[in-house]
């Protein structure tokens, strides 16, 4: 059975209907981290609920948030504001947490050994490449080498099956598999709704764009205007 991170975003939600497609049971780890978008997490919640329509979950939210102020630093968990426009921005680098999925990936392991599991997934992709040195192919390399060698006793593997395509690639093969992304959360601002110009809100509009549908969790309204904000950020960036 395998242990997934997920946050209750696009990748992971999709990564959890990916391994239902494979295994009847499956452990979610959910982290509490200190992310100002801490919203995400109820919306975890709904998704796992509606997964155990499909399959056995064992779902831990685990609230890490005491090591915020270890690791407060830019705009996802410290003062800084959200910057608007794309991940490729330089400016969007004040969204790195640094190291955060070594330390997530980390206590997912240890949680792995101790339920005598032997895989951890997680939903790195290739659109996060250019700004998260935590989501590229060399990381997941390095990373499954070393939780090698330090389980060895018990060896986990991580796992992330994602890590070559694109959140558009994503995005379509959970249309295949029916994910239901209107109950999924991107806004790194984590305010009542998507705020259309973060990084991530930009980069869940193009997904759905480049798949020819409406992002489901928008109004018929705030699609339109996703798509607009989408068209105008992307002319002013060429
Ligand atoms: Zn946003």
């Amino acid at each position: 059975m395998p242990v997934l991170i997920m946050s209750g975003g696009i990748d992971s939600t999709t990564l959890l209907w990916y391994l239902m497609d494979r295994y009847d049971d499956i452990h979610v780890l959910t982290f509490i981290y200190g992310q100002r978008h801490v919203r995400e997490v109820e919306h975890a919640k709904v998704i796992v609920e509606k997964a155990r329509e499909k399959a056995k979950i064992y779902h831990k939210i685990a609230d890490i948030s005491c090591i915020h102020d270890l690791i407060a630093k830019g705009a996802l968990t410290g003062d800084e504001n959200i910057p608007e426009g794309f991940y490729t921005d330089d400016i969007q680098k004040v969204t790195i947490v640094p190291n955060r999925n070594m330390i997530l990936l980390a206590v997912a392991v240890g949680y792995a050994v101790k339920v005598g599991e032997k895989e951890v997934y997680y939903a790195a992709h290739k659109s996060d490449y250019a700004i998260y040195p935590d989501c590229r192919k060399e990381f997941v390399k390095a990373l499954d080498t070393a939780v090698y060698l330090a389980t060895i006793f018990d060896p986990v593997e991580i796992k992330a099956p994602f890590v070559d395509m694109t959140k558009a690639d994503v995005v379509k093969l959970g249309l295949k598999l029916g994910v239901p992304y209107e109950l999924t959360w991107s806004c790194y601002r984590g305010e009542d709704r998507p705020c259309l110009k973060c990084g991530t809100c930009l980069e869940r509009t193009e997904a759905f764009l480049m798949n020819g549908v409406n992002d489901p969790a928008l109004s018929d309204e705030e699609w339109k205007k996703a798509v607009e904000i989408y068209e105008r950020i992307k002319s002013g960036n060429k």
